[in-house]
């Protein structure tokens, strides 16, 4: 039996993309060269000047909340959200406390079993805050100064909140990768981990299993500071030893100890402590008196339903059902984004063999994107070329060997210039690819390649036994005739040695 069952709830923040932020005009732009070139009166906090809500974002929240399967409030207000610190020139964030506009949703994820049924993930809410503005301390100990860009100041953030059901730190990790492929196939966010469009903090705790039969809950740490899925992983793996560790040596029960904060120092793989945490009552919550709270209307939410797409996890479900495939195979195209998805779509759709479809483009297509460090969106052949061919070779008027042949010479010429389907069956037709099935054509030059006085070795030795010594004779066939099969080839050779 296992010494403890890691117990996770993760706080995930998202930028939104919309084109200004979320309480005035100013561009939302990922910009650090030009540091506070993006900021106006309303997001500096100046006196005398007012905020007015962007509804994009709230329409790109409240889409968001229903992909995530959340309930949406008809009424929200504004809060402000008080304390002091450097990238924050009002002094407050504006913020949803009490009221969020969306709660009690779920996602989906695959277990660590990937034969186990998928895990059902709580969100508690997901709400709209505006970012913060950004740091910039010297980490080169050379002691310059530190430096506020307020680009970000008043970026719409969304924050959704998972509930503490995640059991391992590979689980946590699911769950986000889930969750970031999910917003970018509804376009809500670019979900750029570098950029800071979406950051991630854990809550982590343990459920020690004593001899007994009980679990014994430890204190709660909030992890911070990791800026990658994989630290995120592996923070959460350290911080549970680390907890289990303390628990053996101190006893403490969740409820000893006020809830800690740790970074994670990802250089030396390990978490420190922060400062402790605010509890909510240190922030002085108000409701703000420059907003009108928001409502929403019925209408207006089943409007945003039904402009969403089709979720990852229907896509991949449906892939297997109508195409076929494996769920590994699913899997790793769904994973590649949208527009992956949809090429490969294309693809089965003119191949007319989604198995075959799923081959070629986890495989060749991939490894090409990869080997040419294609931008997301570029194909190094369009989708109808790659399914002309795959349907040439699922129909065998050629086969697999040459379609691989036709595969390298479309690579070379769209190099040059776009190709385009016709130019498969050109290429097929130029290169004499077509399989041959006229047996008077193939006898012909079966016979005349048997006939020849260097061919007898292979025959005698053939008829000695060695089946393998004609291996040379279908070669020679095949020379003359390109589109050959190989095996019916061999087959007629055999026939007309025995
Ligand atoms: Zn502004």
């Amino acid at each position: 039996m296992a010494e403890y069952t890691i117990v996770v709830g993760l706080e995930v923040h998202v930028q939104l993309q919309t084109a200004s932020k979320l309480f005035c005009g100013c561009a939302n732009r990922f910009n650090p060269e030009h540091p506070n070139t993006q900021t106006c009166p309303v997001c500096l906090g100046l006196p005398g000047s007012l905020p007015v809500m962007n509804r994009k974002a709230y329409e790109l929240s409240v889409k968001t909340a229903l992909a995530l399967n959340c309930n949406i409030a008809r009424f929200t207000k504004w809060d402000r959200k008080q304390y002091y610190y450097p990238d924050l020139p009002k002094n407050y964030q504006i913020s949803q406390y009490d009221l969020p506009f969306s709660y009690d949703g779920w996602l989906d994820i695959a277990a660590d079993d990937a034969d186990a049924p998928l895990r059902r993930i709580g969100i508690i809410r997901a709400h709209l805050e505006e970012d913060a503005g950004k740091n910039i301390h010297d980490e080169s100990g050379r002691g310059n100064d530190s430096q506020v860009d307020l680009n970000r100041t008043g970026t719409p953030l969304l924050e959704i909140v998972s509930q503490p059901d995640l059991r391992s730190a590979s689980e946590a990790r699911r769950y986000l990768e889930e969750l970031r492929l999910l917003l970018t196939y509804i376009d809500v966010s670019d979900c750029n981990m570098q950029e800071g469009s979406l950051r991630c903090d854990a809550n982590v705790n343990l459920h020690v299993h004593s001899l007994d039969g009980k679990h014994i809950p430890t204190p709660i740490t909030e992890v911070k500071n990791m800026n990658s899925f994989r630290n995120v992983e592996l923070a959460i793996e350290f911080e549970a030893k680390r907890q289990y560790e303390e628990y053996q040596r101190t006893q403490q029960k969740l409820g000893d100890v006020p809830k800690t904060t740790r970074g994670w120092d990802a250089n030396r793989e390990l978490t420190y402590p922060l400062r402790s945490k605010e509890e909510a009552a240190d922030y002085r919550y108000l409701p703000d008196p420059d907003l009108a709270p928001v409502t929403v209307t019925d209408e207006q939410v089943a409007q945003i339903k039904t402009g969403l797409c089709e979720f990852p996890a229907d896509r991949r479900q449906r892939f297997q059902d109508a195409y076929y495939l494996s769920p590994y195979d699913a899997s790793v195209i769904i994973s590649q984004g949208l527009s992956f998805a949809d090429y490969f779509e294309a693809v089965a759709k003119i191949a007319g063999d989604g198995k075959m479809a799923a081959n070629w483009v986890t495989q060749d297509i991939l490894r090409e994107i990869k080997e040419r460090q294609l931008t997301e969106g570029t194909y190094p052949v369009p989708a109808d070329v790659l399914g002309t061919l795959l349907s040439q070779i699922h129909a065998n008027m050629i086969t697999t060997k040459s379609g691989r042949d036709v595969f390298q010479i479309l690579l070379d010429e769209q190099n040059e210039a776009t190709v385009t389907a016709d130019r498969v069956m050109q290429i097929i037709e130029e290169n004499g690819l077509k399989v041959v099935n006229d047996t008077g054509q193939l006898t012909a030059a079966i016979d005349e390649v048997l006939e020849r006085s260097g061919s007898q070795q292979a025959i005698d030795a053939f008829r000695g036994g060695k089946e393998n010594a004609i291996g040379p004779l279908i070669g020679q066939v095949m020379k003359n005739v390109k589109g050959a099969d190989p095996k019916q080839v061999r087959e007629m050779i055999v026939e007309k040695l025995k």
